[in-house]
C-alpha cells in the first residue's frame, strides 16, 4: 500500500489545493477505507466556503469504498476488502436520551466525517 493518499484540502475559504498527506494507521474500532468515489453536497459547499483553513478539512462525506486496513476490535463482520458505504454521521452513541428513547437519529453526539 502507497505512504501517502491524495486529497483536494481547504486552504483558504472558497479554495481547494490537491494536497498528499500520510496514510493513516486506523485507531482501535475503526477501518481504513479506500475511497472509490465521494459525492460533494450543500453541507461541503458552505465548509468550503467557511472552513478555517488552519483545520485542514478534506470535504466529502459521502464515500463509497472498500475497506483496506482494520484497527484492534473492530468487530469481525468487517473485513479487508469488503465494498461500505459511509454517511455525514459516524452513528448514533446510544447513551443519550435521543438514543435511549429510540430516536436515534436525533443523538446529538455523533461524530462528522471529514
Ligand atoms: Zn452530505
Ligand atoms: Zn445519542
Amino acid at each position: 500500500m502507497t505512504k501517502t493518499y491524495r486529497a483536494k484540502q481547504v486552504t483558504a475559504p472558497g479554495r481547494l489545493e490537491l494536497v498528499e498527506r500520510p496514510v493513516p494507521t486506523p485507531p482501535p474500532g475503526e477501518v481504513l477505507i479506500a475511497v472509490e468515489a465521494c459525492g460533494i453536497c450543500g453541507a461541503d459547499r458552505s465548509d468550503i466556503e467557511n472552513a478555517d483553513p488552519a483545520a485542514g478539512r478534506v470535504p466529502g462525506h459521502e464515500v463509497v469504498g472498500r475497506i483496506v486496513e482494520i484497527g484492534a476490535h473492530v468487530p469481525q463482520m468487517w473485513q479487508k476488502g469488503q465494498r461500505v458505504g459511509v454517511g455525514r454521521f459516524g452513528g448514533p452513541c446510544l447513551e443519550c436520551s435521543a438514543c435511549r428513547s429510540g430516536r436515534l437519529q436525533l443523538c446529538r453526539n455523533q461524530p462528522v466525517m471529514g
